[in-house]
C-alpha cells in the first residue's frame, strides 16, 4: 500500500481540518486526469481509502503538514491507484539455479504455444466441434491423435494436471477394489500430493508390498488377489533410495500383472518425451519406453521436462484408456482451452525434434553452454559490483544448480553465477536478508538463493534477460541506500 508515513515529518504537525473532503482531493488536476482514465469507482475509492489513512495518522499526530500539499495527495493517490491496478502475478528473474521451479511456475512456454493462445483465446474455437461433420467433438482429439504418435501409445486422453491423472486412473480402475504399490513407491511430492492420501481419495485400497529399499517380483505375486484391480508404479522422482536397494521394473512386473488379467499403470512425474542423454542430460524414463516395457497407462505432466503447460497426461491401452476417459470424474478435471492450446502446439514442436533445444525454452536453458553461463556472469560482474559497493562484494563463481521439480533430484547441472558476500564480518545473516528482500522488491524481482554466507544467482536462466536486470541496477542501489 502506498505509505503515507513515507511523508511523516517532524515538523508541523497536521490537524483534523488540515484535511481536505474527498471532493476537493478528487479535484486536484492529478485526481481528475485519474478520474478520466480509470472512472470513478476505483479512484473515489482510493482517494477515501488515503483520507482514512492520513486521519488516522493526523489522528495520532504523527503526519507533517507537507503531506497534505497537494503535490503529495496528487502523488499518494497516483501511487495508490497505481498498486490497485498492478497484478499479483508478476514475471520474476528466476536465478535460483532451478530451471523447472514449481514455485516459480515450472517451464517456460515456446513462442508456438504463446502465438496459438493469442491467436484462440479472443475468439470462439473448435475446443468441442466436430468442423468435418459439423457436429459435437472431443476436445481429447485435439491432442490424442500427436500423444499416440510421440509415445506409441493406442489412445491418450488429458487432464489439469499430473495428480488429476494419477487420481482419474486410479479411481477409473480401481474404485473399491486394491492397488499393489511397492514401500519404495510411496512417494510424497510438494503440495500435499502422498501416495497412500491419493489412493484413498480415489476410493481404492492400498496395498503396500516389500520394504523400503527391497522390493521383489514375488512380493507383487504375493499381494494379487480376487479384491485386486492394478499394480501401480510410481517413478520416485524426487528422491533416490541408495545402496542395499532392489525394485521390479516394468518389463518384469507387466507379465505379472497381465498374467492375472490385471493392468500395470506407472506414474512417471515429469517423463520426457525425447531422451535427454542426447544433450548430455541425465536420462529420465519416457512414455514410450514404458509402455514398450508393457504398462497399460503412463500418466506424465505438461509442464515438468515436456516443457508445456499444466497439464496431466494419459496414455496407453485403448480399452484402459477409454475406461479413464468415460468416468465421471474426468469431467471435472477435464482441461480449459488455455492450457490446450498451448500444449498442441507444444506437442507440435515434437515432430521436430531436431529443433526441440531451440524451440522450447525450457530444453534451451537446461542445454545452454556453460562456457556461455560463464561468459555472462563475467560481464555482469562488473556492473554488479558498482551497484552494491561498498556494502557487498561481487565475484563470478562456479555454482551446481538443478533440473527442478522433482525431475533427477541427485543430479546436479554444472553452472555459473555471481556470488554476492556482505562486506565486513558483523550482521552477515541480516545482510544477506536484506539484499535479497531488495531484490525481491525491483519492479522484475530478482530470485536468488542464500548459502554459505552468500547470496547466489545463477546465470543459466537469464538467458537473453540480461538487460532487463542490467536496467534494474539503478533501483537496486537506491534501495539499498
Ligand atoms: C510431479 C509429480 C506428480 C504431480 O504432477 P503435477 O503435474 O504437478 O500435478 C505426480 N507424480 C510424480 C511422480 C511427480 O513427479
Amino acid at each position: 500500500m502506498a505509505a503515507p508515513e513515507a511523508s511523516v515529518v517532524h515538523g508541523t504537525k497536521a490537524v483534523p481540518k488540515d484535511l481536505p473532503s474527498i471532493d476537493k482531493l478528487l479535484r486536484l488536476p492529478a485526481a481528475a486526469a485519474l478520474l478520466q482514465e480509470h472512472g470513478h469507482s476505483l479512484v473515489a475509492g482510493e482517494a477515501r481509502a488515503l483520507l482514512d489513512g492520513l486521519r488516522a495518522l493526523v489522528l495520532a499526530q504523527e503526519l507533517g503538514l507537507d503531506a497534505l500539499q497537494p503535490a503529495a495527495l496528487e502523488a499518494a493517490l497516483e501511487r495508490r491507484v497505481a498498486e490497485r491496478l498492478q497484478s499479483r502475478m508478476r514475471a520474476v528473474l528466476n536465478l535460483t539455479g532451478t530451471v523447472i521451479h514449481t514455485n516459480l511456475g515450472r517451464a517456460l512456454l515456446a513462442d508456438a504455444a504463446l502465438e496459438r493462445l493469442l491467436a484462440l483465446m479472443s475468439g470462439p474455437n473448435n475446443l468441442e466441434y466436430d468442423l468435418e461433420s459439423g457436429g459435437r467433438g472431443d476436445r481429447d482429439d485435439l491432442v490424442e491423435g500427436l500423444l499416440c504418435e510421440l509415445t506409441g501409445a493406442e489412445a491418450a486422453t488429458v487432464v489439469n494436471n499430473n495428480a488429476a491423472a494419477v487420481l482419474l486412473s486410479i479411481a477409473a480402475l480401481a474404485r473399491g477394489r486394491e492397488v499393489i504399490v511397492s514401500r519404495g513407491e510411496l512417494v510424497e511430492i510438494g503440495g500435499a500430493f502422498r501416495m497412500p492420501d491419493v489412493m484413498a481419495s480415489a476410493g481404492a485400497s492400498l496395498v503396500e508390498v516389500g520394504t523400503t529399499n527391497r522390493t521383489h517380483a514375488r512380493d507383487y505375486e504375493g499381494a494379487i488377489n480376487e479384491r485386486t484391480a492394478m499394480l501401480m508404479k510410481v517413478h520416485t522422482s524426487n528422491y533416490q533410495v541408495q545402496g542395499f536397494t532392489a525394485a521390479v521394473d516394468e518389463t518384469t512386473l507387466a507379465p505379472i500383472a497381465h498374467a492375472r488379467g490385471l493392468p500395470l499403470v506407472t506414474d512417471l512425474g515429469s517423463g520426457a518425451l525425447v531422451d535427454l542423454a542426447q544433450w548430455g542430460l541425465p536420462p529420465e524414463p519416457m512414455p514410450q519406453q514404458m509402455l514398450v516395457a508393457g504398462c497399460d497407462v503412463v500418466t506424465f505432466s505438461g509442464d515438468k521436462l515436456l516443457g508445456g503447460p499444466q497439464a496431466g497426461l494419459i496414455v496407453g491401452r485403448r480399452e484402459q484408456i477409454q475406461r479413464i476417459r468415460k468416468f465421471p470424474m474426468k469431467r471435472a478435471l477435464r482441461m480449459s482451452k488455455l492450457p490446450l492450446a498451448a500444449l498442441e502446439a507444444t506437442l507440435r514442436l515434437y515432430l521436430r525434434p531436431e529443433r526441440l533445444a531451440q524451440d522450447l525454452p525450457t530444453l534451451r536453458l537446461l542445454t545452454r553452454p556453460l562456457a556461455e553461463i560463464e561468459a555472462q556472469a563475467q560481464r555482469l560482474a562488473p556492473a554488479l559490483a558498482r551497484a552494491l559497493a561498498p556494502r557487498y562484494a561481487v565475484a563470478v563463481a562456479p555454482m551446481l544448480g538443478q533440473i527442478g521439480s522433482g525431475s533427477l533430484p541427485v543430479e546436479r547441472l554444472p553452472s555459473a553465477g555471481l556470488t554476492i558476500s556482505p562486506v565486513g564480518a558483523r550482521g552477515v545473516g541480516s545482510a544477506l536478508e536484506r539484499l535479497a528482500t531488495a531484490l525481491r522488491g525491483l519492479p522484475l524481482p530478482v530470485i536468488g538463493r542464500i548459502a554459505e554466507d552468500r547470496l547466489w544467482l545463477d546465470c543459466r536462466c537469464l538467458d537473453g534477460r540480461e538487460a532487463e536486470l542490467l536496467r534494474q541496477l539503478p533501483a537496486l542501489s537506491e534501495i539499498l541506500r
